[in-house]
């Protein structure tokens, strides 16, 4: 099953609903390429350049990541790609990769919200790394208990911003910046939108408006995503 929607569209929040439900692994090459940052592996030096200006890591390298994972154990029931594939290139890779089993993608989830609603979201992001749990400075339903107790209007920074369950620090993305946000909207407009027209005739992809509340977005892929993945 593939989950695209461009970024802040709410992939990370609704992933792991996802998961739970259909009981197999998310692949985000978002997190594998910032673990792969952090670690400072070879990998992580060639990416994070384009990492951090908005722009996309080269196909060769995305694949390479996937194509290594999805033979691990855990993905033999299926699996969730977040993030990938974000151009046709990778698309008819990854259709390659399935066919040589007998395999096929079986389920698209497409979360579409206008570009304009998403610098907020973007931009007042911040993230409690181990978990991948997204909180938001400015937002009060997703605002970090640490910064709730402060006087109303104080402006979120590292002095105020934890995770609610283990208390430890939130960070911001290093590509969460207006200027790195416009680019990853122009590339997901003119290279991963191509995407979902190649799944289209399949009759395999669901559209689900990704505006309103995380509850209100699951509420559409529930019963979109059935059992199909599995
Ligand atoms: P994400 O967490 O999915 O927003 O990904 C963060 C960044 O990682 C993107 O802006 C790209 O630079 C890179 N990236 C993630 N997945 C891919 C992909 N499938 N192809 C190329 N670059 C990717």
């Amino acid at each position: 099953m593939i989950l695209t929607g461009p970024p802040g569209a709410g992939k990370g929040s609704q992933a792991p609903k996802i998961v739970n439900k259909l009981t197999i692994p998310q692949l985000s090459t978002g997190d594998m390429l910032r673990a792969a940052v952090a670690n400072k592996t070879e990998v992580g030096m060639k990416a994070k350049a384009a990492m951090d200006s908005g722009a996309l890591v080269s196909d060769d390298i995305v694949i390479g990541i996937i194509s290594d994972r999805i033979r691990e154990i855990d993905c033999g029931w299926g699996f969730i790609l977040d993030g990938f594939p974000r151009n046709v290139a990778q698309t008819k890779a990854l259709d390659g990769m399935l066919a040589k089993n007998g395999e096929k993608v079986n389920s698209v989830v497409s979360l579409e919200i206008p570009d304009e609603k998403l610098e907020d979201r973007i931009c007042g992001r911040w993230i409690h790394k181990p978990s991948g749990r997204s909180f938001h400075a400015t937002y009060e339903p997703s605002m970090p208990k640490s910064l709730k107790a402060k006087p109303k209007g104080t402006k979120a920074d590292s002095t105020n911003m934890f995770d609610d369950e283990t208390g430890e620090p939130l960070v911001q993305r290093s590509d969460d910046t207006p200027t790195a946000l416009k680019n990853r909207l122009e590339k997901f407009h003119s290279e991963t939108v191509p995407v979902l027209t190649h799944y289209e005739p399949l009759g395999i992809v669901s559209h689900v408006d990704a505006s309103g509340s995380k509850s209100a977005v699951w509420a559409q892929i529930d019963p979109a995503i059935g059992n199909k993945a599995v």
